[in-house]
């Protein structure tokens, strides 16, 4: 099938010849060759993450790290900001790992204030804070360079998930001086799932080893070690990295600020066509994210009480599109466009056409 027609947010639409890359054959995993293919992999994703740091590479699906940070963050309490399903996975991770943990927010609608972090923070001291970058259940887009400087100045490290922000919207590991900051290969790396990749700071590795019942295959101790050898503790999942290989010399072809710039494109297109189809069809669809905090990477539509979210779903997928469906609380209030990774401003174009179209069907009857 033509690339351009997959449009959930997450697992995303892959290229033809990434998925190519996956048909070589196997290898031992403690080799030279390996160790090359590994060090290829590490060249495509550090630019990615604008890090000098290794970027560890998990054989398991984005969740894996988020368990990872929690277990390696150093002993003491967690703070989680909560706006979203994804971050709630985060304080539930959180709890269940045995850790005393605090969840602040709540409120879907908009990122956590610093105000109230602040509030928490003075109240309490914490090993670390858990926040999700962009709340894919919602669209919206927390802002980290802040937030961190304010939880530096509690000592409190910061966890982030950037599972659909890493590859689509900037993140600045080193810059913005990040404890942790995790992503999956099925977002917007565009890469098939099955692998999650993330980066310690220094600070946060050398203190990781403090952390008592870190478990063995998500001690991230284990992973810095390995990973000066060009390998990873355990059995990677060699064929996504070949995947991975290629994905990172296309990202880096096209640079990764005109990544952004693509994604903001395509970001802005897909709001004004929801004030468009407003118009066009006189119901009041809106973007579910207030327009100052809108992640580039997906969006949320609200579906006015006239229609559902599943119907208009399937009406976009008798249309040969594959759009998502809401999230969580919002299953059948919103449905999601996951205009991310590789896709085009003219795939884009269609999907919107047909989803206009299967709105206007369902409408009419
Ligand atoms: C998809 C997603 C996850 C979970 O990823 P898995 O790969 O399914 O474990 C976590 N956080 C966010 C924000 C996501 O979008």
């Amino acid at each position: 099938m033509a690339f351009g027609t997959f449009f959930l947010p997450g697992p995303t639409e892959v290229r033809r010849d990434v998925l190519e890359a996956m048909l070589q054959p196997m290898l031992p995993h403690r080799g030279a060759v390996f160790e090359q293919l590994f060090a290829r992999v590490q060249s495509g994703l550090k630019p990615i993450f604008r890090t000098q740091r290794p970027v560890y590479v998990s054989s398991s699906s984005a969740t894996g790290l988020m368990e990872a940070a929690i277990r390696c963050a150093r002993p003491g309490a967690i703070l989680c900001l909560v706006n979203g399903a994804f971050s709630e996975r985060f304080a539930n991770i959180a709890h269940s790992c045995g850790r005393e943990s605090t969840v602040i927010g709540g409120d879907w609608t908009r990122p956590v204030s610093l105000d109230a972090v602040e509030s928490a923070l003075k109240a309490k001291s914490y090993a670390a804070l858990t926040v999700v970058h962009s709340e894919t259940s919602t669209g919206t887009l927390t802002s980290l360079p802040e937030l961190t400087q304010l939880a530096h100045r509690y000592d409190c490290a910061v966890l982030v998930d950037s599972v659909t922000g890493l590859a689509g919207v900037p993140v600045e590991t080193d810059a913005w001086d990040l404890d942790f900051v995790l992503t999956g290969s099925q977002k917007a790396l565009a890469l098939p799932p099955g692998l999650a990749f993330g980066v310690a700071s220094e600070r946060f590795i050398a203190t990781a080893g403090e952390a008592i019942g870190r478990g063995l295959y998500y001690d991230l101790v284990e992973f810095e070690q390995y990973i000066h050898k060009n390998q990873t503790p355990n059995t990677p999942a060699l064929s996504l990295l070949y995947a991975t290989a290629v994905q990172g010399e296309h990202i880096a072809r096209e640079t990764i600020e005109r990544r952004w710039e693509r994604h903001t494109q395509m970001a802005e297109h897909t709001y004004s066509w929801v004030h468009e189809l407003r118009q066009r069809v006189g119901e009041p669809f809106g973007v579910y994210a207030p327009d100052e905090h809108r992640s580039h990477t997906v969006t949320a539509v609200t579906v006015p009480p006239a229609l559902n979210a599943d119907a208009i779903v399937k009406a976009v997928a008798k249309r040969g599109f594959v759009i998502g469906g809401g999230y969580g609380k919002l299953k059948s209030t919103t449905f999601r466009i996951g205009h991310m990774g590789d896709h085009t401003m003219e795939g884009l174009e269609a999907v919107l056409e047909a989803t206009a179209e299967g709105i206007e069907e369902l409408l009419a009857v």
